[in-house]
């Protein structure tokens, strides 16, 4: 039997933003999620709060089989995801220093997002770090660009493939999933651990972040006037009673949605160039009209590719070099490291 489960979902205990103290991280709450879920044939879910461990406790409250007690943890070099865990790791260790705790207490360590433009993440460090799965899908990665970039990288380090919905609200949990062969916690387990886990589901839709940002607004209105009826804080709760106001007149999430969207397909474009190229390149091969067109040169196309692989090795090379103070740490990994984008980038067949 094949089941799904969804390994990357945030609760109301996550916390809120670290830009804007006053936003909640997100809002979902326990019941909820357990329904969406079951709504959506997902047969286990993995709660992984910002550096805590409670909501994945509250929600096994309500469905023990179901649940995997998890937390996104924040490490000095990027998020790293603990399953099954039974306590709350702190957040500003290391990454190998993280990872030695969730695997002292029996946990497995997952690198979500690691190429992530937004959140803090791994990047190349997966190659190296004792991890037991890569997130290869992550539900907000809509550019297509970083779960592809993921996916590959993932054919050289070969762990577990897996997917999470990375959900900030009830809406969007099972948007994405991990199927594996059983049905319990433990044959989840197992499955990651003998890397034999798949990847289904889509990327969540824009529609669903202008409803989060709908939601989070009426959210911080509502709580702002129960404040000011307690009489808590009033000129604060006021600037945020206005604030949420005009945040959730319906003209307003639907511009934040497509600004950020679009700010974060500009800055994969920037950080990620190559794979941005043969990301497009791939597209347009697919689609026939194109070719049909003749406008498409198999020579420009190739010389475009060894330029822009060359260029992107070279930046690579000069950040590491620049980097003296991680230079005697690294150097083994720098090697490995440009050795397997190399080694990515000629395998990438054209
Ligand atoms: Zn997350």
């Amino acid at each position: 039997m094949i089941s799904k489960a969804d390994i990357h979902i945030h609760t109301k205990y996550s916390g809120n933003s670290k830009d804007f103290s006053f936003i909640p991280d997100s809002i979902s709450r326990p019941e909820k999620i357990i329904k969406v879920a079951e709504k959506k044939a997902i047969d286990l879910i993995a709660i992984t709060d910002h550096n805590t461990i409670r909501g994945g406790i509250e929600v096994e409250k309500l469905a023990p089989s179901k649940v995997i007690v998890g937390e996104e943890i924040l490490t000095k070099d990027g998020e790293i995801l603990g399953l099954f865990l039974n306590q709350s790791i702190p957040p500003g260790l290391s990454a190998e220093e993280t990872i030695e705790k969730v695997k002292e207490q029996g946990g497995l360590t997952v690198a979500p997002h690691p190429y992530s433009v937004i959140c803090p993440s791994l990047k190349n460090k997966i190659f190296y770090l004792d991890l037991d799965g890569i997130e290869v899908f992550n539900g907000f990665h809509r550019d297509g660009v970083l779960n592809r970039k993921t996916f590959q990288e993932n054919k050289i380090i070969r762990k577990a493939s897996l997917a999470g919905s990375d959900a900030h609200t009830e809406r969007m949990v099972g948007n994405c999933y991990t199927t594996f062969e059983g049905e319990s916690p433990d044959d989840l387990y197992k499955a990651i651990k003998k890397r034999k886990t798949s990847i289904g589901g889509s990327v969540t839709p824009l529609f669903q972040t202008m409803l989060w940002s709908w939601n989070t607004g009426c959210h911080i209105m509502k709580k702002s006037i129960a404040d000011i009826l307690m009489g808590k804080d009033i000129k604060k709760n006021t600037g945020l009673v206005i604030g949420s106001g005009l945040s959730v007149i319906p003209f307003m999430p639907v511009m934040a949605a497509i600004v950020i969207n679009r700010y974060h397909t500009k800055k994969v474009e920037k950080e990620y160039p190559f794979e941005n190229l043969i990301f497009n390149l791939d597209n347009k091969l697919k689609n026939n009209r194109s070719i049909d067109g003749a406008s498409i040169d198999i020579n420009d196309i190739a010389n475009k590719i060894y330029l822009t692989s060359i260029e992107n090795l070279i930046f690579n090379m000069d950040c590491n070099f620049k980097n003296r103070d991680n230079l005697d740490t690294d150097i083994d990994m720098r090697h490995t490291d440009i050795f397997n984008k190399m080694y990515a980038n000629s395998a990438i067949e054209v």
